[in-house]
């Protein structure tokens, strides 16, 4: 299978699984335990911890590990919201999110907090200017995710960095998509809290963390033993936060030769569908968007369909998000764009990564302009058939 679908996941480095191996076996310890094996288990988890930090140019001390990617955003929305109720009620962030930001959202508005959705453009692209507009006296939380999952585009966190800076408001960002692909430092960003996944960067999956700037005050969702600084109670996933300590230290080492590579891929990718294929419409930014991230709508196709197609031919790829595919219903962030429901039922995400081969491309390139034409071809036919049938049968009814 050729693997384009690095949004979604990605294989474990190598070294990632080799460090987190001794963890599965001998160094099984409680890191809590005052034993000597529980020490040595300690020191890993703090070593994985600088890690970590060092990555975004954080105080290790500031890295509070989580299952993952969701859970560090309910932690920095949900967490932040009841420590800081007396403060203000109103939270904007943008209409793009992804479902781990927009649902606990919708849960504190039932809650009595008020959300306000910020529009984007047709790129994808947030406005500082209306998001300046609709601050509140008070409005204490603002969330922006640092790139979208769907369609790439990476938003200008900077900016609402240096907004919120002069407005004492606290800003998270969830960088799922973009920690271990594109450069992150805290301190120029002027974020408060920052959510990163493991396994988007080559680690394993059901671990994450959330950067807290010192001094955010935060509610824990969990209760009991303490651990995490009183963040995240439960004893921690040793291995996977191993595993999480090597991939971001990979992920640093490698960071500018991959973003090299997985950009021209991205640009050879968008040019090669561009000219093969009419009726193709790339969504979010061409400019500001992640390297290896390529997401097309195609008019006159399900993208259900496509993706069916193309794992036939043995290529793994999502229609818009991973976690959107069991549902039919068009992607909000492309809605959100403007699209139209067609075409945001269209949509198909080509992730890449450090794996993938200039060989892999010029394949999906060759097939897919036969895949999308045949799709078109066949679907009026398809749909001449079935309207031909019912009327056969209603005739048939009143026979
Ligand atoms: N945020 C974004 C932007 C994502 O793409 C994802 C995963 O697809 C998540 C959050 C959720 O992360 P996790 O799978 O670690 O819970």
């Amino acid at each position: 299978m050729i693997y384009f679908d690095h949004a979604a996941t990605t294989a474990c480095h190598p070294e990632v699984v080799e460090a987190m191996l001794p963890f599965m076996q001998n160094q099984y310890a409680n890191p809590s335990s005052l034993h000597r094996l529980g020490k040595e288990v300690r020191l890993a988890v703090e070593k994985a911890r600088e890690e970590v930090a060092d990555l975004i140019n954080a105080d290790p001390q500031e890295i509070v590990f989580t299952s993952g990617g969701t859970e560090a955003n309910n932690l920095a929305l949900i967490g932040t919201a009841y420590a800081n109720w007396l403060r203000g009620k109103h939270i904007i962030a943008s209409a793009v999110e992804h479902k781990a930001v927009l649902e606990p959202l919708r849960y504190l508005s039932e809650q009595g907090f008020a959300i306000d959705l910020l529009p984007v453009d047709e790129a994808g692209m947030v406005d500082v200017e209306e998001l300046k507009r609709k601050i509140r006296p008070d409005t204490f939380l603002i969330s922006v995710m640092h790139a979208n999952n769907e369609v790439g585009t990476i938003q200008p966190v900077e900016e609402i960095g240096e907004l919120v800076r002069e407005r004492g408001i606290i800003f998270h960002t969830d960088a799922v998509q973009t920690a271990g692909r594109l450069p992150i430092d805290v301190q120029k960003m002027g974020c408060h809290l920052l959510t990163i996944s493991a396994h988007k960067m080559y680690g394993p999956k059901g671990i994450g963390c959330l950067y807290v700037k010192k001094g955010v005050s935060l509610h824990p969702l969990l209760h009991g033993g303490g651990q995490e600084n009183g963040l995240r109670a439960g004893t921690e996933n040793v291995a996977g936060i191993v595993g999480f300590g090597k991939a971001a230290k990979v992920c640093k080492a490698c960071l500018e030769a991959w973003s090299w590579q997985l950009t021209y891929m991205r640009d050879r990718l968008i040019e090669g569908i561009n000219e093969r294929i009419p009726g193709a419409y790339l969504t979010g930014h061409r400019a500001n968007r992640l390297p290896g991230h390529v997401s097309f709508a195609f008019v006159g196709v399900d993208s259900h369909e496509v993706v069916q197609m193309l794992d036939d031919k043995g290529i793994a790829v999502s229609g818009g998000a991973a976690c959107n595919a069991p549902t039919s219903s068009p992607s909000h962030v492309l809605k959100a764009m403007g699209y139209s429901d067609e075409l945001a039922k269209a949509a198909l995400r080509i992730s890449l990564g450090r794996e993938n081969t200039d060989e892999e491309l010029d394949y999906f390139l060759a097939i897919l302009p036969d895949i999308i034409s045949l799709l078109r071809d066949v679907r009026p036919a398809f749909m001449k058939n079935m309207e031909e049938r019912m009327w056969q049968d209603r005739r048939d009814l009143y026979r």
